[in-house]
């Protein structure tokens, strides 16, 4: 049997075709005041894009936003060290340069990433748990649009298609995530395919419908006050106070 390997062009069709804004609302606005005034997850200090060497390719051929990131201190030297050998670091020119047909995949899905069961099926989008603190589109999941879910499960089943590392790294990342959550004991929150919020139960694994009251948000967004003294500790500022507080949308 031949083997398929995803290539340049199949990303250029999921660009295509994955465009979609991920909410109505400049998320980009909540987080900044806590990261010296820029996004959360376009600085490598937080978030390190990792794209598949095909995806970098295309990138290269069509922009010159990217370059190979190169790792500042030891715990980036482990993460870089650590990818597999189909991928690679690498980091854009920052938030004022941003070319939005130049986005990675990962730009685009950030902070979801596809959800994997333990029976295989991947049943919608689950949020990037480690930024739960900063990222306020993880306490406001259930804004994020429908043609973005739409849009972000049909990239990922395309790549699945071509890249079966992919589906294996989303699997392993599914068996990760139910571990956590169930040393937490929370219920792991998931974007459904047709947009509905949905928990799974992370020891039975039972999938059930689930409402924001099942999340609690955390971090920086737990509370208004919360709010304010995580940009406080941050050295961030605060505009005039807008009408239902800093966190409402
Ligand atoms: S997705 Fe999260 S981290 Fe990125 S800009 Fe929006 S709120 Fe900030
Ligand atoms: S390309 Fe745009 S969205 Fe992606 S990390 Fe850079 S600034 Fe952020």
């Amino acid at each position: 049997m031949s083997k398929i390997r995803i290539a340049p062009e199949h990303f250029g069709a999921v660009y295509e075709q994955f465009n979609a804004s991920i909410s109505k609302f400049d998320c980009g606005r909540k987080c900044a005041p806590l990261n010296d005034g820029q996004p959360v997850c376009c600085t490598t200090g937080n978030a390190i894009p990792v794209v598949h060497k095909a995806e970098f390719a295309l990138l290269k051929s069509r922009s010159e936003l990217w370059s190979r990131y190169r790792a500042t201190d030891a715990t980036s030297r482990k993460i870089v060290e650590e990818l597999p050998s189909s991928t690679c670091a690498i980091e854009c020119k920052g938030a004022a340069f941003c070319e939005r047909d130049n986005r990675t995949i990962a730009c685009r899905a950030f902070p979801f990433y596809p959800y994997v069961t333990a029976k295989g099926e991947f049943i919608g989008l689950s949020v990037y748990w480690t930024f739960e603190d900063r990222c306020w589109m993880i306490a406001r999941m259930d804004l994020a649009e429908p043609a973005f879910v739409k849009e972000m499960v049909a990239a990922f089943e395309k790549i699945f298609a071509f890249d079966p590392e992919e589906w294996e790294t989303m699997l392993s990342h599914g068996a990760s995530t139910r571990r956590v959550y169930s040393r937490w004991n929370r219920p792991i929150p998931v974007i459904g395919r047709n947009g509905e919020l949905l928990k799974v139960m992370p020891r039975t694994h039972e999938l059930r419908p689930a409402t924001m009251a099942d999340f609690k948000p955390r971090g920086a967004y737990a509370s208004e006050a919360a709010y304010k003294r995580a940009v406080k500790k941050a050295g961030g500022t605060l505009g005039p106070e807008p009408k239902g507080g800093y966190l409402a949308p």
